[in-house]
């Protein structure tokens, strides 16, 4: 076999009038995240480790936030592109180890219900999948509430030619 490791990461600003979505999970919250597609940090996160882990770039280059095509966007299909993308490419997903940051809500409650959500997302089974829910410590951005961070550590494999 060979294996590829890829890594993704982002951050969006919380404010009042937004929805909170989260793994695909819809949060109970005051504040959501701020941004051109639905602001799931989690995904675009896993977009981004998926894309890297194959060589396929990033998430703003397949999905400019500058088309009106992703306004709004559910961002459940950036990640569908992402992987449909490595599975033409023969590469399978062996685990992801996803990092949520955020002060508040706690997010210890949802973690069930977002790993079942992107395990249907990648069509893998839950147990390849791991999300650890975290806080800044009250310091930066997140620790001030005035955002929420994401990061994924994804490994591919595929059978050697
Ligand atoms: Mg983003």
């Amino acid at each position: 076999m060979e294996y590829r490791v890829g890594q993704g990461e982002d951050i969006h600003r919380l404010s009042p009038g937004r929805r909170l979505i989260l793994g695909g999970v819809q949060i109970e919250h005051d504040t959501g995240l701020v941004a051109h597609s639905d602001g799931d940090v989690l995904l675009h996160a896993l977009t981004d480790a998926l894309l890297g882990a194959a060589g396929l770039g990033d998430i703003g280059e397949w999905f400019p936030d500058t088309d009106e095509q992703w306004a709004d966007a559910d961002s459940a299909q950036f990640v569908q592109t992402a992987v449909g993308a490595v599975r033409n490419q023969r590469w399978e997903v062996v685990n992801l180890d996803c990092t949520l940051r955020a002060e508040v809500p706690k997010l210890t409650p949802y973690k069930a219900e977002i790993k079942r959500r992107i395990a249907e997302l990648l069509g893998i089974d839950a147990d390849r999948i791991n999300i650890k829910a975290k806080t800044s410590e009250k310091v930066g951005p997140v620790g001030r509430r005035e955002a929420i961070a994401a990061s994924v550590a994804v490994l591919l494999a595929r059978e050697e030619c």
